[in-house]
């Protein structure tokens, strides 16, 4: 049994499928699945990271979504190849690029000036002097990859978990809507995984939740729909097309958070994008936002995914710290997941919540 119905759980659901594994169920309390982080998010598909270990998950994740496996259905294609552009001073973008050289073809990306952007009027006047250009970045279609990694998969919506207790012979999982048996339990419930994981007995309470702002502007024509997304690492800003005709924007906040409260988004934060934007996208100063809306990003300690076994809890696994990568990293997720959960392969000490009991 999967708790949670966001990436984590439905990609590990997924594979534990692909690998004979056909007896599975997701609970989700929501009305339906990826409602939280896992639909709220910016859905980018982004390679470059300092962490060359989280870049070659994410690069495993991208080939997946551009040219997914024949069992995986999906009602459209999941990504778009628009690419990406990251900014900042040379050495930034070099230091990026190093890690990228290792882990994606070369031929995927080249530095350049970032006044090539410019051809999108609203990207004119970048005072970032460096760009890394990644073609093979992109944009992913959300509902098509949910859906792909549902398919045929058994989701208990409206079903919170509440607790579960460990007898011999597996977990009673008390619900929301009754109690259910289950051999495995796997706690993929983004922000509520502490939550969840101490119902279950788990000693671990690792996780970080987090808050990020996403902005959606007004419709503008300049707003090529086609655009790859830009990001400067050094202001943390970023700006994408949402592909009918406005933008995405994000501040990059990230504040702690009780996910046991309400999670409501700031007005602060809309001060400290427009502080952003006129440094790092003179162009967007005066941008006018349509909506804005806050979700959840689940950090760990060293900031690496959490997948495997529970140290302490047999019988108790771990999908969860997906961070700001879930989307991008969760093919890779699922496998790991899956594997360690039918006992077929460890899962990367990198990744193993037994790093952190050492
Ligand atoms: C603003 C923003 C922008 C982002 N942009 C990107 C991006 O561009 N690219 C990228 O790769 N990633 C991005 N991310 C990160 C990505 O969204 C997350 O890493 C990913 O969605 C996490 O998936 P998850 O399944 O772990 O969590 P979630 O999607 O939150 O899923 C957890 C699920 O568990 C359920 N649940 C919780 N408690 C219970 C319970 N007691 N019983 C039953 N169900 C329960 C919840 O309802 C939820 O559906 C972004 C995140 C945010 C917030």
């Amino acid at each position: 049994m999967i708790v949670g119905g966001g990436f984590a759980g439905a990609s590990t659901a997924w594979w534990l499928r692909k690998f004979g594994e056909t007896d599975s169920l997701i609970l989700e309390r929501e009305v339906g699945p990826g409602m939280q982080a896992s639909g709220q998010n910016a859905a980018m598909a982004r390679q470059a990271t300092q962490d060359l270990f989280i870049t070659r998950l994410l690069a495993e994740g991208v080939r997946f979504l551009a040219t997914p496996p024949p069992e995986f259905r999906a009602p459209r294609p999941v990504l778009r190849r628009l690419g990406s552009a990251l900014l900042g001073s040379d050495a930034q973008v070099g230091k990026l690029a190093d890690v990228l050289r290792r882990a994606i073809p070369s031929d995927e990306f080249e530095i350049g000036p970032a006044a090539n952007l410019a051809t999108h009027p609203y990207l004119s006047g970048i005072p970032a002097p460096m760009a890394l250009y990644t073609r093979s970045d992109g944009m992913v279609d959300l509902d098509a990859l949910l859906s792909g990694f549902l398919r045929n998969t058994d989701v208990a919506t409206s079903c919170a978990f509440l607790s579960a207790a460990r007898d011999p012979d597996g977990w009673t999982v008390q619900t929301s809507r009754g109690d259910i048996r289950c051999y495995t339990l796997v706690i993929a419930a983004g922000a509520w995984g502490n939550l969840c994981g101490s119902g279950a007995g788990a000693g671990l309470r690792l996780l970080r939740p987090t808050t990020r702002h996403l902005f959606q502007s007004v419709r503008g024509k300049d707003f090529c729909r086609d655009a790859p997304f830009v990001w400067d690492t050094a202001a943390e800003v970023y700006v994408r097309p949402d592909g009918g005709g406005s933008l995405y924007m994000s501040a990059c906040d990230q504040d702690d958070c009780d996910p046991s409260a309400p999670i409501l988004p700031s007005n602060r934060i809309q001060e400290i994008l427009r502080g952003k934007l006129a440094r790092a996208f003179p162009a967007l100063a005066a941008i006018r936002y349509h909506r804005y809306w806050v979700g959840t990003r689940t950090l760990s300690p060293d900031n690496r995914f959490v997948i495997g076994p529970d140290p302490r809890t047999a019988g108790l696994f771990w999908a969860a710290g997906l961070g700001g990568h879930g989307v991008t990293a969760s093919p890779a997720i699922g496998r790991i997941a899956a594997q360690s959960i039918l006992g077929l392969q460890d899962p990367p000490p990198e990744l193993s919540p037994a790093r952190f009991e050492k």
